[in-house]
This record gives structure tokens, sequence and C-alpha cells, in this order.
């Protein structure tokens, strides 16, 4: 299978400058129908049931300016028109901020494809080809490039750096949370009634309070989430991810491809490859688990990363691997949480042996889901590894405070107070969050009933996949409303974001699709701290996802996905 897959990127090589895969794929008309549909705009902002008041107040502003630029998003050319400027480069070069990406020149394109796929080859930008039997187990077996955006996609500075000035804050309130049991308690105990999983987390939070655990030493690798509503021009946060948060290594490549295309190919697309953001994602993620290394003091001990029994995003894991070997010298082993129950055991004082090797800092790539635990086993090694003295990352308070649950419950009025003192800290992360409603909230769920397109509906789940939207929306309501079940709380009600849509070029398998896309950016943060004394509270580096827009799920790509990077306008 490896061999197949290697032949079909040779094969490009013959392909080079005439007959490169491009295709074409466009749902502008479907897009365009979806996008007026769903306007925020059909929403009355003079009505008494106003649930997003403070995005609304910012809407009803400029309805018209809006409205009309709306209807010329799928103009590929002009859509961008008024925002095109031109601006000075360090060497005087002039280039445009802003690029019609469909307007470029197909030879071109074809180009800039085939170097994008010859260095994603040589550079490691990979992951395991779902074709080839054994790419999520053996390293080296069946890869394929990481689908990745072939030019970066351009994103407002100010909004990027408000993003990056939030991070620190972020990490900050994570350990502030993780500390109150209580008020994790207490937020999830209804959840705990109707999800099964959200329960089996409690159940070990619990022990751990029961039996006065604490972590001296607490490291949080996290990755906070946002789309930047088209409409109010606010970056609001999609969520904020505590546990395995991915793509610290690939994203860290896709800047690089990126940079590279631009240092090569800039003066032809009149884009400048500074506009950039440089991005040390895997560096620093990899400099938090070797100072929490460190911390634990045990030169013998190992960084172990729990890991999914198949995993074809393992090269993203393996980046991270590899630069804490190689600018470290620390030494990571990959087990799964089953492995863990066979081969782990807790010594008297706390350590954690795994396979007889002292355990410093556990790192979780897998134990998120519920798929994670088919069996009693994988629990067991959850509750050993959380019973020991390694480094967590995350420990089960820190996994608690990243739900869905406990992001809403902060976003309530007055619950941020609880946790941050300083007033300006507070109102910049209020800033970023979107409305955010329980199911108890007759009034929201009656106008989410009437309005689903208007909304999202998630469950305590991490991963993709799990969210509800448009008429399914309606449906649930309306069902859970029927049966006037506690099911209810195993919900969040969301608003719903609508980022703008931009032309773009995603690479997959090999070939270039043209499409219109939208997109989420990822800020990751570190935060590590012993006792009272903060090590490390930084901002570390981005993620750009970026995904083709889909009429099937409310609006919300069901499409594919592709890694991407920033060009600051
Ligand atoms: P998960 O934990 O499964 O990643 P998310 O909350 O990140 O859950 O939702 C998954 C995806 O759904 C996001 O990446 C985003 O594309 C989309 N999404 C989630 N919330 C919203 C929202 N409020 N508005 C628009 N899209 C959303
Ligand atoms: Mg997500």
């Amino acid at each position: 299978m490896g061999v197949a897959s290697s032949s079909s990127l040779l094969s490009l090589a013959s392909h080079q400058h005439h007959s490169f895969p491009l295709t074409t794929t466009t749902f502008s008309s479907q897009i365009k129908t979806k996008l007026d549909s769903r306007s925020p705009f059909s929403f009355d902002p003079t009505s008494k049931n106003i649930p997003f008041e403070s995005h609304l107040q910012l809407l009803a502003h400029s309805p018209t300016t809006h409205l009309s630029n709306c209807g010329f998003h799928w103009k590929v050319g002009t859509m961008k028109c008024g925002r095109l400027r031109e601006m000075e480069t360090e060497v005087g070069a002039v280039a445009n901020t802003l690029l019609d990406l469909h307007g470029v020149n197909q030879d071109l394109v074809e180009k800039i494809a085939f170097d994008a796929l010859v260095w994603s080859s040589l550079h490691g930008l990979l992951v395991g080809d779902k074709t080839a039997q054994r790419s999520g187990k053996v390293p080296g077996v069946g890869m394929v490039h990481a689908p990745f955006s072939l030019l970066p996609m351009s994103f407002p500075e100010n909004q990027f750096n408000m993003a990056c000035e939030v991070a620190p804050i972020f990490n900050e309130l994570v350990d502030r949370v993780s500390l109150d049991g209580k008020f994790l308690q207490d937020s999830l105990s209804r959840t705990k009634k109707v999800d099964v999983f959200t329960a089996r987390l409690l159940d070990i939070h619990s022990k751990m309070l029961e039996i006065n655990k604490k972590e001296d030493i607490r490291l949080g690798l996290h990755r906070s989430d946002y789309m930047l509503d088209e409409h109010t021009k606010l970056l609001l946060q999609i969520e904020l991810n505590t546990i395995s948060s991915s793509f610290p290594g690939l994203s860290s490549l896709v800047t690089e491809l990126h940079r590279n295309l631009l240092i090569h190919y800039g003066e032809q697309l009149r884009l400048d490859s500074k506009k950039i953001p440089g991005n040390t994602a895997v560096k620093q993620f990899a400099e938090a688990l070797a100072k929490a290394w460190t911390e634990y003091n045990n030169p013998r001990a190992v960084v172990l990363v729990v890991a999914q029994p198949e995993e074809r995003n393992m090269y993203d894991q393996h980046w991270l691997s590899s630069v804490l070997k190689e600018r470290h010298n620390v030494t990571t082993i990959r087990k799964t949480l089953a492995e863990i129950d066979t081969e782990g055991e807790l010594l008297p004082d706390g350590t954690l042996l795994v396979s007889g090797q002292a355990v410093a800092v556990v790192y979780f790539r897998a134990g998120y889901t519920p798929v994670d635990y088919p069996s009693e086993s994988e629990w067991r090694a959850r509750l050993l590894m959380e019973q020991s003295s390694a480094v967590k990352c995350p420990s089960i308070s820190y996994h608690l405070a990243g739900t869905k649950k406990i992001q809403q419950e902060l976003a309530k009025p007055n619950v941020l107070e609880r946790f941050l003192d300083n007033k300006e800290d507070i109102a910049k992360v209020r800033k970023c969050f979107a409305g955010l409603w329980s199911l108890d909230d007759s009034e929201i769920v009656s106008h989410a009933i009437e309005k689903p397109e208007l909304y999202v509906m998630k469950p305590q789940r991490e991963g993709g996949g799990n969210n509800i939207y448009g008429e399914d929306v309606r449906e649930t309501l309306l069902r859970l409303r029927k049966e006037g079940s506690e099911e209810n709380a195993a919900y969040i009600l969301m608003q719903m974001i609508f980022p703008s849509v931009s032309p773009t070029f995603l690479m997959r398998d090999g070939i270039c699709h043209k499409d219109h896309a939208i997109s989420e950016l990822g800020i990751y943060g570190a935060y590590l701290r012993k006792k009272e004394k903060v090590i490390m509270n930084e901002q570390c580096g981005y993620l750009m996802r970026t995904k083709v827009s889909s009429s099937n799920e409310g609006g919300v790509a069901a499409g594919f996905a592709v890694l991407d990077s920033i060009y600051l306008t």
C-alpha cells in the first residue's frame, strides 16, 4: 500500500507542468442561497426576545452595509475589492495584502502545487494514508501529505494580536477554575446524570477531591479556537481545548511551507512572505514539556505520550517527541490506555512506572472521547495516572475545565470575576465569548426552535462531528421538550458564528481543489506552574484550519478541512 501511495506522488513528477490534477469544484450558487437564508439579518433586532443582545447591538449599527456586502460574497474578485490595498514591504517592494486567488493563472497554481507537495513530503508534513493498512500503527509506512491549503488565508492583524494577547489570560483562567473542585462538580452535576462519559471523568475527579490530591506541578498545553464573525467583526471563541490540543507539529510546518512558497512565488503573486507570522508551536510545546520534566526532577524519568491504538495523525505527535529529544534530551514513550493498564504500576511514593520506567510527565493525545475507553481497562489506566505524582497534561481538573458546559458557565454574568482579578483581563476574555446558553433557558430554546439556523447545539464531546445544526436543532429541541427528559442537560446551545468566505485552493491526496472556504483560528497556549511560581505562561504559535463551506450542516462545513497559515492584513 505504501508503494501505491508513493507511486501516485511520483506520477505527479511527469505531470509537473501540464496536467497537474487541478479540480475546480465550486459550490458558489448553493452556498449563496445558504448564506442568504442563514444571514443573521433575518433576525429581527427590534424583537423583545433578543438572545444575542450584545451582538445584535453591533449588528443593528450597520445592517444595510453588511446586507449589501452579502450579495458580493460569491463574486470572486469583487468580494475583497474594498479591502484590497497596497503596502510597503521591508525591501521597498509593493505587495498586495490580499489576492484574488482564483484569478491566479492556472500554470502558476500547478507549479506552486507541485512544489508544495514535494516540500511537504521532504519536510514531514505528513499523516498516515488511510488506504494503507498499517499507516496508523507503524511510522514510516503508508504516508501521505497532510491536507493543506496551497496559500495562506488572509486575516486581520489586529484580531490576530488580540487572540494572542488573551492566550495567557485563558491559561491562567483554566488553572484557577481547575482549583475550584466544587465549581466543576456543581456546574457539571446535571450533565453527570445524563452523560455517562462526563460522569466517569467526574468520578475520577471526586476521588481526587476525596483523597485531597494536590497537583503541585501543573502543565497546560491548550488551544483556543476562534472564528471571526463577518458581520460583527468580533473574534469569537468556538471552544477552548485543554486536552490533546492537536497540530502543534504540523501547523508549524504549514507556516514554513507557505513562507517558502511566498519566498519563491511572492513576486508573481504579489504577496510578501514576511506577512505570515512565525509559528513556533512545536518548539514552545516541547519546551513546556521539557520544563515540566525538569521540575519533576528525576533524570531517568520519561515523558509518556498516551496515544490511540491507531493514529493517522502520529507525525504531528512524533514532531513533538522528536523536538523534545533533540533539543532537550528528554525521552518519550508511547502507550495506549490499555497498555498503561497492563504495564503500569504505582509505587508507594506516588511514582508512576510504565513498563518499568518512571514517568515524569503524562501527555494525553488520547482519552478525550468515549471511544478511547472501550472497557474498564482504559478507565483503570486513567485513574492510575491521575493518582500518581507524574505531571498530567492535562490533569482531570484541567480536562473538565475545558468542557463545553464549563465554557457556557464561564460566560454567565459575574462568573469570570470569581476566577480572574484584573478587570481589563476579564473584559478581554468576555469579548471573545459568543452567546452560550444552557437548555434550561426556555426563551432561548423557543427561539432556537423558531430559528435553528442561528444556533449550534453541542453535547459534551471533543474531537469533531458531534454537534447538531439546522433542522436537527429544531427536531432535537422539540423532542427534548416533549419528553421533558433530563437529557437536555447533556447539551449547550451556542450562537452560530458566520465567518467570511474566501476563494482558496485546498490540497488533498495530491489533488488541488479550487473552492470557497471558511477558516477557524486556533491559538496555542502553554502554562506551567509549580505551587505559587508560574514558570511559563505563553502564547505559542497558531493553527489555521480552512474548510469548504457546505450546505449540509447548517452552514458549517461538512466538507474537508485543511491545515493553513495566515497572511496578516
Ligand atoms: P469539537 O470539540 O468537536 O472540536 P467544536 O466546538 O470545536 O467541537 O465544534 C466543532 C466544529 O464545529 C468547529 O471546528 C467549527 O467548525 C464548528 N462550530 C462549532 N461551534 C460553532 C459556532 N458557534 N458557529 C459556527 N461554527 C461552529
Ligand atoms: Mg473543536
